[in-house]
């Protein structure tokens, strides 16, 4: 589903990706995991063509497939909530509906369908303003939940969100690979790296290991994957 090849990018001098290269196959969740400012942020918008690389190359779903259709297939949730505070939740799903040309008369369910997943569905009439930082956070993972994508692209999504919803948005996780989607995560949450079928460890921009959460404990002789980084230090 992604292909990434020896992928490097600089900002001004300031080398941020150097050759990092892997994929994501259809149905698996990669956890991409590394320090504040290894280049996650940055590698995840260069997979949604939010920012052009330098080297290397990035491909998304097959090759030949227009932009367009590429981006309706991707559901993106970002490090920073981008909402109309103005608007009840509600409206905010409508408009993006509307935007994502989910089909008139699947709107409303759609709606109640994402809303339900993230435990927000009692307070869909609330204005975003009155929102607590979680439920932005969730808010934020329903829109991107909204036109059934194929592909999901999240940024550090748990961010402010208790332990319980956590666990419970994982397992929805977890059913939405089941029903062959694949989903690419950042976390600086080691629990939830554990719940990744396989992992990128991503350190000063380049990839350091990549493998599953028992391989790369094993390779490391580690029973940690923080502890792999530590190492390193
Ligand atoms: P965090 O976990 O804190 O979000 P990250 O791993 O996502 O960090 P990035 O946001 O990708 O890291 O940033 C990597 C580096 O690139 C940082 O040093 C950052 O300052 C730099 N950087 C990111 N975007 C830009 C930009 N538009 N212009 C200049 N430098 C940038």
């Amino acid at each position: 589903v992604i292909q990434i090849n020896d992928v490097g990018k600089s900002f001004g001098k300031t080398e941020v990706l150097h050759d990092v290269s892997f994929q994501i196959k259809k149905g698996e969740i990669v956890g991409l995991i590394g320090p504040s400012g290894s280049g996650k942020t940055t590698l995840v918008k260069a997979i949604i063509g939010m920012e052009k690389v330098d080297s290397g190359n990035v491909s998304v779903f097959d090759k030949g497939m227009p932009n367009r259709e590429i981006l309706s297939r991707i559901g993106y949730m970002a490090q920073s909530d981008a909402l109309y505070l103005e608007l009840s939740a509600e409206q905010q799903m409508m408009f993006f509906a509307k935007l994502y040309k989910v089909p008139k008369n699947e709107r409303k369910e759609r709606i109640l369908a994402a809303m339900k997943l993230v435990d927000l569905e009692k307070e869909m009439k609330k204005r975003v303003m009155n929102y607590s930082g979680g439920m932005k956070r969730r808010l934020s993972l329903a829109m991107a939940l909204l036109q059934n994508p194929d592909l999901l692209v999240l940024d550090e999504p748990t961010v402010g969100i208790d332990p319980r919803l956590r666990k419970e948005i994982w397992g929805e996780l977890t059913s939405l690979k089941e029903q062959g989607k694949s989903i690419l995560v950042t976390t600086h949450v080691m629990d939830e790296a554990e719940r990744c079928d396989r992992l990128v460890l991503l350190l000063d921009g380049t990839v350091l290991a990549s493998g599953s959460p028992s391989e790369l404990k094993e390779r490391f002789q580690t029973d940690s994957i923080e502890a792999i980084f530590l190492q390193k230090k």
